[in-house]
């Protein structure tokens, strides 16, 4: 059975493969662990070449919700769902209330939100058939609620202040970041930090978001393979996973890496690798917590507030990952990682 000798099995407890023929759904829903509350964690629709590549995604993405909400101190544990992008034209809609109907029939255990290639739309079709859903548009002009894009940016915004203090004990005015990826994170990231007066370098697949970019923020622009290759202080990757590996860190010219991208690391023995080059790594799933925490807000019916609130506690995290990894002479995502599986009654994983 794949699953269980699968590499990313750790000992989840629950895999639920889902099809409906009518609209065209195939998905899965990966629930990582339950042990701190509902398995929490976004909807990615994507062009996947096989159910194995999404069911890798499913077990690595899940696990690192486990681990987002666990530090973000979420009463929340860690799912993901994964849907195969159907290949032939298809109704939107259909699609989103049968997920919506697979994600009710899990009875609460999963909660879902928006990921990459789904939208606020999305949600309501959701929405429609469960209440297990958030992402929502906000129902009050002070709720939680609505994109989560903006607050994971607002977080990694400030994820990187603090890693910049730490690292370099300077502010952020002049300092050079290099973005990859310039979407719902990445564009956003990059007003606050032109705000702040940093320097932008930045990537994207789309030649019409790097214009974009250059004209609001007068950023420069670098072509998608060489990005790591900018010269800057710190690299931001706001792209796709897997993008650190034993090349890209031996060419990587930034000293901090801190972005919003989930499981920015090929592997972990990567922590290790950017550790040995003077690089401070941020877990890219402390970093990132902005989003799940203003779903989690908004599920429990709590204000924009408290979501923002909540979200400013992330460089005390970070900071704390920081002079523990010093003290205890290891690389940060080790750190966080044990921090993480401590706090969800885990051991060493398993796969
Ligand atoms: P998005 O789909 O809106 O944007 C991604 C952008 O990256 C697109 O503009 C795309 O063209 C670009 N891109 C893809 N491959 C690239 C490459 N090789 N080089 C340069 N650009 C490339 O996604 P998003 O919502 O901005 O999320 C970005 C990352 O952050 C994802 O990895 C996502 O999982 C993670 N994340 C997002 C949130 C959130 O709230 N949206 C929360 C946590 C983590």
């Amino acid at each position: 059975m794949v699953l269980f000798s699968h590499p990313s099995n750790d000992a989840h407890e629950g895999v639920h493969v889902f099809q409906d023929h009518e609209s065209g759904l195939r998905g899965i829903v990966a629930i990582h662990s339950t042990h701190l509350g509902p398995a929490a964690g976004g909807c990615r629709v994507w062009n996947y070449r096989s159910g194995e590549e999404a069911l890798t995604d499913a077990l690595r993405l899940s696990r690192g919700m486990s681990y987002k909400n666990a530090l973000a101190g979420l009463n929340a544990g860690g799912g993901k769902a994964v849907i195969l992008a159907p290949p032939h034209r298809f109704d939107r809609r259909e699609l989103f209330e049968a997920f919506g109907r697979a994600v009710d029939s899990l009875g609460g255990r999963y909660i879902t939100a928006e990921d990459v290639g789904s939208t606020v739309q999305d949600m309501e079709c959701v929405g429609s058939q469960t209440s297990h859903v958030a992402g929502l548009p906000p129902d009050r002009p002070a709720s939680a609620g609505g994109h989560p894009s903006p607050w994971t940016a607002l977080g990694v915004f400030l994820a990187i202040k603090s890693a910049v203090e730490h690292r370099f004990g300077r502010s952020l005015d002049g300092v050079r970041v290099a973005i990859q990826g310039l979407g719902n994170v990445g564009f956003n990231l990059c007003r606050s930090l032109h705000d702040a007066g940093a320097e932008l370098i930045v990537s994207d697949l789309s030649r019409e978001r790097m214009l974009a970019a250059k004209t609001a923020f007068r950023a420069h622009t670098a072509p998608v393979d060489s990005i790591h290759l900018a010269d800057s202080d710190v690299f931001a990757p706001c792209a796709m996973g897997g993008i650190l590996d034993a090349r890209t860190i031996a060419e990587l010219a930034a000293k901090v890496v801190c972005g919003a991208a989930n499981n920015q690391l090929s592997e972990a023995a990567d922590g290790e690798r950017l550790r040995g080059r003077g690089i401070l790594y941020c877990p890219d799933y402390v970093v990132n917590a902005g989003g799940i925490i203003n779903v989690m807000a908004e599920h429990a019916g709590l204000g924009a507030a408290t979501a923002e609130n909540q979200v400013r506690q992330i460089p005390l995290r970070l900071s704390e990952i920081f002079f523990r990894a010093q003290a205890e002479d290891k690389p940060t995502n080790e750190v966080a990682d044990s921090l993480a599986r401590a706090l969800i009654g885990r051991g060493e994983p398993i796969g």
